[in-house]
């Protein structure tokens, strides 16, 4: 079964990879696994408790019976559908297999080996495996309060940046800056500077002084707005993100994507979600009543919650042996309920929670209620 053991070649001798790429640490999403026997509450992924819409069900399923077509290359059908719902012109939008895909597509069409590419202290992990993958320079910006922060990030920019990337609102903090602020951000940057507006969260804020970036991109042309599928249309099996962008930057983007980069079932079963305004908008009423009642609740239970606009929140925990971070999720996880670590954000002391199914959030409530009145000693 086995053939003989390779001739053995030297290190310098073996393929090597870009610079940068041993340089990422392989992103680790949340865990999902309960011990035997115990229900599973997953709330470590950001995924929605309502599930997707049942039109976009129908239309994965309808697609099942033509699986050996290839896709409309330029998911056409479902940028038809997003330039509805948001009244944008469809050719400014490109789709891709998430909005990871996106995040990493618009890396390796701006940064050349050695350019700079710009995050916030605990930003989304994903741009600095896209900023190294494509062989530029991670720089990391320094936060205000777990708060982006303009200045901080101006003060990073040099020659050699290329891009910036801000999560807004962020994840894993849940926090946001106002729409003015993202305008004095852009206002600053040099004009060759990309500026990425993520934001997976969008739908979720309700706050007056927020915006996703939609007329900061159509007024400019050198900002770009990525959106997803995977956290309140309830699609994150399939794969599906789109950015809306200035005609250049698109431009750029289609030529270096994958000719099919979303599946048939993804193009229909987006298009079907977005037209959903109901099911949307039960998803969002139903988190605006958990996160205000999650957010009370752990407070009362003595436990730090950083304010979040979003579909989970950060819940911080004291460094006391018996208190810790590390001990609330061995102790949640044994119940089954399953919630993200995130030291490797820089949040040692800290894990987040998603919003869950009215169950699920009793059961967290019950399960920190229970770790924090168990005996401290350990
Ligand atoms: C979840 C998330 C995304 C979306 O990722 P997909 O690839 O579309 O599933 C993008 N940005 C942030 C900040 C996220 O938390």
């Amino acid at each position: 079964m086995t053939s003989a053991s390779p001739a053995a070649l030297t290190p310098a001798d073996r393929p090597t990879p870009r610079a940068g790429a041993l340089a990422i640490e392989a992103y680790v999403p949340g865990k999902s696994k309960a011990p035997a026997g115990v229900k599973l509450h997953k709330l470590s992924s950001n995924e929605t408790p309502l599930g997707a819409s049942p039109r976009a069900i129908e239309a994965f399923r309808d697609a099942a019976g033509h699986l050996e077509i290839y896709p409309d290359g330029s998911s056409t059908a479902l940028r038809e559908a997003i330039g509805r719902a948001y009244g944008l012109d469809p050719a400014r939008i490109v789709c891709g297999a998430g909005s990871d895909e996106i995040l990493s597509l618009l890396a390796y069409g701006y940064l050349a080996p050695g350019d700079e590419g710009v995050f916030t202290e605990h930003g989304f992990l994903v741009y600095r495996i896209a900023i190294l993958a494509a062989g530029g320079v991670p720089v990391v910006a320094p936060e205000t309060n777990l708060t982006a922060d303009v200045d901080a990030i101006l003060a990073c920019v040099t020659e050699r940046t290329r891009i910036v990337y801000l999560a807004n609102p962020n994840n894993p903090t849940g926090t946001y800056l106002p729409f003015d602020e993202v305008k004095r951000l852009h206002a600053n940057l040099p004009g060759d500077v990309l500026l990425v507006l993520d934001a997976a969260y969008a739908e979720y804020v309700r706050a007056n002084d927020y915006a996703a970036g939609i007329e900061l991109v159509s007024g400019s042309e050198n900002v770009v707005m990525t959106r997803t599928f995977s956290k309140v249309h309830g699609l994150a099996a399939l794969r599906i993100g789109w950015m809306y962008g200035p005609a250049p930057v698109v431009d750029v983007l289609n030529r270096i994507r994958g000719p099919f980069n979303l599946s048939a079932p993804a193009i229909a079963a987006g298009a079907a979600a977005i037209a959903d305004r109901a099911h949307l908008d039960a998803s969002v009423d139903h988190n605006a009543r958990w996160l205000a009642t999650l957010t009370g609740e752990i407070r009362a239970l003595g436990l730090e919650v950083t304010p979040s606009v979003a579909n989970f929140v950060l819940v911080h925990f004291p460094e006391t042996p018996g208190r810790t971070a590390a001990e609330a999720d061995a102790f949640l996880t044994a119940r089954g309920v399953i919630l993200r670590a995130v030291s490797s954000y820089g949040l040692p002391h800290a894990l987040r929670l998603s919003i869950g199914s009215e169950e699920a959030n009793r059961a967290v409530l019950d399960g920190l209620k229970a770790f924090l009145s168990a005996d401290a000693r350990g």
